[in-house]
């Protein structure tokens, strides 16, 4: 059956897995929640990623730096003035638009990034692209638009005590390159991984959790000898896939890999390749691999003054190592997950079902104990809580047994198990299948052994 986002947003809200952020204020526009069901995925999510490219791949260490970073850091990596979105105004309705966005929906085959403003003025002008709002085809010129939140530090409001929130956790990792090597006498090549908040003063943010002022990225900066002949790039291309395949279980029909134009590289970097996923809404960046070069290590060394270069012990050359970035938003990456998981299944007669077909290591709750009747909830009970040592397990016994199996589909619980009379007697349960809906009898002593083989 067909889906579609609005329909899968109000399921979320109602399972607990998004709220609204803020709602009973009437909300804060573009701010969302996780509720108890989505900060479970969300956490099994950052784990996957934590332990796949930090700590399960012996190249590579972790880090967790600051929000709040001396302002000069974001003065070297070129963010306070180069950071900014082109803005452009309706002068009818007054309503606010990115200049690049407005052309790339125009037409999907253009690449605005690639634009300097002044053409991508006359590209709208040319085209008489019209405000979506009022539909009106008069706009301003181009204005730039700083996206880093700012605020103060201490107790004056002054410049000497401005500081800014991190829009990316990249910097983090680039001034810690030294303390990290050091610390650790890693070798090259490595990586530092980083999980944490980011903030940007989006223009236009939407499309429920895909673009928000507050967000996570998971970072991965590889460092490496630009000499030593290996393909990095490729390499972590590579890694990326592996993972989303083998550890999201994500279907190839809804991702592509888009390698960026020459003309559409950011300043840092000679080659970027994007994972873009089929949203509800169209194609749109998931997943950005970066070769940044040395750009951040330079800029960083010219403008604090300490050395980072990197003493090859082989060749006793000092290098300035280059990175390989393989950045990836939380919430972003959630929605990919949760719209590939949304199933609107029809049954048989007039029945459907809602089914997050979540991948197993994603799910907030692994299995569900059921008892049949009343006086069945004792010896449920007791088994819920044996499983609960072993596994991630819920357990409900309100409702017929359909119901509850529904209440199970919609959050994507895998197995649910009910405890029935005959239980008593040859201490044997059912055990369901979330996808197939099959059934199994099987002992009560083997249900943890089926499940690790299952997890
Ligand atoms: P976009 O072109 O969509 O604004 P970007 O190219 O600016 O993204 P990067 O700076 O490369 O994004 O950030 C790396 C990753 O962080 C993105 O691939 C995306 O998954 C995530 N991300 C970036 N901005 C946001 C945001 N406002 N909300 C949620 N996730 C974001």
């Amino acid at each position: 059956m067909t889906k579609n986002m609005e329909e899968m947003i109000n399921h979320l809200k109602a399972q607990g897995f998004v709220f609204q952020g803020s709602e009973i204020y009437g909300g804060l526009a573009n701010s969302w929640d996780y509720g108890p069901l989505g900060a479970e995925v969300k956490a099994k999510l950052k784990a996957e990623w934590w332990n796949y490219f930090v700590k399960k791949n012996p190249m590579n260490i972790g880090l967790d730096s600051s929000i709040i970073l001396n302002p000069k850091v974001w003065k070297a990596s070129g963010h306070i003035d180069g950071f900014n979105d082109p803005l452009i105004d309706c002068k009818k309705c007054g309503s606010r638009w990115r200049a690049d966005k407005l052309i790339e929906e125009f037409d999907e085959t253009v690449i605005a990034g690639a634009m300097t403003d002044l053409e991508m003025e006359a590209y709208i002008k040319e085209h008489q692209i019209k405000c979506a709002k009022c539909g009106e085809s008069n706009f301003t010129n181009i204005r730039k638009f700083a996206l880093m939140f700012k605020t103060n530090q201490g107790v004056l409001e002054d410049e000497s005590s401005t500081v800014f929130l991190r829009p990316e956790t990249a910097q983090g990792i680039f001034i810690n390159f030294k303390n990290s090597q050091r610390a650790l006498r890693k070798k090259l090549p490595f990586g530092i991984g980083q999980i944490g908040k980011s903030f940007r003063n989006e223009i236009t943010p939407g499309n429920f959790i895909f673009r928000t002022r507050e967000f996570e990225q998971m970072e991965l900066e590889f460092f490496y000898n630009p000499n030593d002949g290996e393909n990095w790039f490729e390499y972590w291309i590579d890694k990326v896939e592996t993972f989303l395949t083998h550890k999201l279980y994500m279907n190839k029909e809804y991702y592509r890999i888009r390698k960026h134009e020459a003309d559409e590289l950011a300043h840092y970097s000679t080659q970027t390749s994007d994972i873009e996923f089929k949203f509800p809404f169209g194609w749109g960046e998931l997943w950005g691999i970066a070769d940044r070069g040395n750009f951040d290590l330079n800029a960083h060394q010219a403008a604090s003054g300490e050395e980072l270069t990197y003493l090859d012990p082989q060749t006793n050359q000092k290098v300035l190592p280059h990175v390989i970035e393989p950045s990836v938003g939380v919430e972003r990456m959630m929605l990919a997950i949760m719209w590939q998981a949304y199933t609107v299944e029809q049954l048989e007669g007039d029945n459907s079902r809602i089914v997050m077909k979540l991948p197993y290591t994603l799910v907030p709750y692994h299995v569900a104990v059921m008892p049949l009747q009343k006086q069945l909830n004792e010896p449920a009970k007791q088994l819920f809580e044996k499983l609960l040592e072993t596994f991630d397990a819920t357990y409900d016994e309100t409702g017929n047994v359909g119901k509850r199996y529904r209440r199970q589909d919609a959050i994507g619980t895998p197995f649910v198990i009910t405890y029935d009379f005959d239980s008593l007697e040859d201490h044997k349960v059912t055990i369901r299948e979330r996808d197939s809906m099959l059934q199994e009898r099987i002992e009560i002593s083997k249900i943890e052994e089926y499940l690790k083989q299952k997890f």
